[in-house]
């Protein structure tokens, strides 16, 4: 037998950001048998050689080759094993003496050659497609969903004998189909409990504003908050995508559903915050070996910190870096913060007909006071729920996510705020309403958004009614 050589493309991941792979094959005939495999690093050398050379030979069924892989960039990982269906690829392709231009190749075997599931498919595909040389893709079945929105002819497979069958003619590997999506997680406005009338111009003024919101009161702080993704402007195919691909990476993604359609709302609890769980960690699970953080998997959507008191503070500073950056651990972070509290320590403050409030004067204002100090440094608005629902069925969701949209838009036409030249008054007129300098641009921007959700009638620069309206909200 001659030297046989083959070549394939892979992908590997660094947060969102993909690098094509190269792995090149030579086989010779050897009576002994031997697979050598350069160019991994060492965390993924040893598992990935055994794993991928047992499948080849239960597929082959041949243990008289001589087979030498090089991966090129060297020092390449293989988290996750997404490249172990490359490496086997490309040595089916020189011992079959065929070529497969222009493909890419993802996902991890088994040792008896089963195709298996890998993390950041579409992200991969993704980068792939933005290159002239890439038009075809070789993938696990069970990532067929997501793969379908990547602009790739891509086809599917379960097994390392599916590529051989299809190299030697005698199958055809299966397209990925494109999937709907739903807009499942989302509750609407229109759903009980209904909120009152001031909470829903809170969600809705944060939502067209993408301004931090605290919620304090008892019962119905998390159903608030998620009704709120719903009413943030529906995500744009390239959104839908990058939100998609941060799932994919972390491995969140239900296998049976392709892009995406809703926004993401986070609800991390306190007693499992780690500053790591917030910002990213290290995980060889990952392809790019990195999980993204909650404040990642909240981007495009909310992020919601209920009992708000019991993060520590050193994590909601750190948390507050990442969102000014709008970036964490490599991913994007741009989800909206959205926090929420009792309005005292035994959480009955304001439910008393639920029951009576046990706390004391003095924890009451000090409680406050620590709520205040939070609501300074980390939002623009905050609201008190009220202790009863509305009876009456409010808008849908729909109709003031359209509102909302048209808001963001206006908001986005306006002049900025150094030029309005009427912030003076507004100034003066918020003083004498008790406003502090220090929060005073803080209601000047709540009251641009307000402004600019009655832009229908040709509103151009907030006035005192919104200034008004945003010192409510403060
Ligand atoms: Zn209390």
């Amino acid at each position: 037998m001659d030297t046989r050589r083959g070549d394939i493309f892979s992908i590997t991941l660094a947060g969102l950001s993909a690098s094509l792979v190269h792995v090149n094959v030579t086989i010779e005939h050897d009576q002994f048998g031997t697979f050598e495999l350069a160019g991994l690093d060492e965390d993924s050398w040893e598992l990935t050689r055994r794993r991928v050379a047992t499948a080849i030979y239960n597929t082959l069924k041949r243990n008289d080759l001589e087979i030498a892989v090089e991966i090129t960039p060297t020092g390449t990982n293989n988290h996750g094993g997404q490249l172990d269906l490359a490496i086997a690829v490309a040595v089916l392709l020189a011992f079959e003496q065929k070529s497969l231009p222009s493909t890419v190749v993802l996902g991890e075997l088994s040792r008896s050659g089963e195709v298996q599931h890998v993390r950041g498919i579409l992200p991969a595909l993704k980068a792939a497609s933005t290159s002239h040389a890439i038009r075809h893709a070789i993938i696990p079945r069970a990532d067929a969903a997501e793969a379908a929105h990547a602009g790739l002819d891509v086809r599917v497979v379960d097994h390392l004998r599916d590529v051989l069958d299809s190299l030697r003619g005698s199958h055809v590997l299966d397209p990925a189909g494109p999937r709907r999506s739903t807009r499942s997680y989302e509750r609407d406005l229109a759903e009980k409990p209904f909120m009152m009338a001031s909470v829903r111009r809170a969600l809705e003024i944060a939502a067209a504003g993408q301004h931090p919101l605290l919620i304090i009161g008892g019962a119905g702080r998390t159903s608030a908050a998620l009704k709120l993704p719903a009413l943030l402007p529906s995500m744009t195919a390239d959104e839908a995508i990058e939100v998609t691909s941060i799932y994919s990476i972390a491995g969140l993604l239900e296998a049976e559903r392709g892009l995406l359609g809703s926004r993401p709302i986070r609800l991390p609890n306190y007693r499992d915050a780690t500053l790591e769980k917030f910002l990213g960690r290290d995980d060889p699970a990952c392809p790019g070996g990195v999980r993204p953080g909650e404040v990642s998997l909240a981007h495009g959507g909310v992020l919601f910190l209920d009992e708000l008191l019991e993060f520590r503070r050193s994590d909601l500073a750190a948390l507050a870096v990442a969102l000014a950056k709008g970036e964490s651990s490599g991913f994007p972070a741009r989800p909206l913060l959205v926090g929420a509290s009792c309005a005292c320590p035994c959480g009955f403050r304001g439910d008393e007909g639920i029951r009576p409030c046990t706390c004391t004067r003095t924890e009451i204002q000090r409680h406050e006071r620590r709520l205040r100090a939070v609501f300074d440094r980390y939002f623009d608005m905050q609201v008190v729920l009220p202790s009863v629902f509305d009876v009456a069925k409010p808008e849908r969701s729909e109709v003031v996510r359209r509102r909302v949209a048209a808001a963001r838009t206006a908001r986005a036409a306006m002049a900025p705020e150094s030029e309005t030249g009427s912030e003076h008054a507004l100034w003066s007129f918020a003083q004498k309403r008790g406003v502090l300098p220090s929060n005073w641009p803080k209601v000047l921007r709540v009251a641009r958004t307000i402004a600019a959700l009655a832009d229908i009638s040709g509103v151009r620069a907030p006035g005192k009614r919104h200034v008004y309206e945003a010192i409510q909200f403060s």
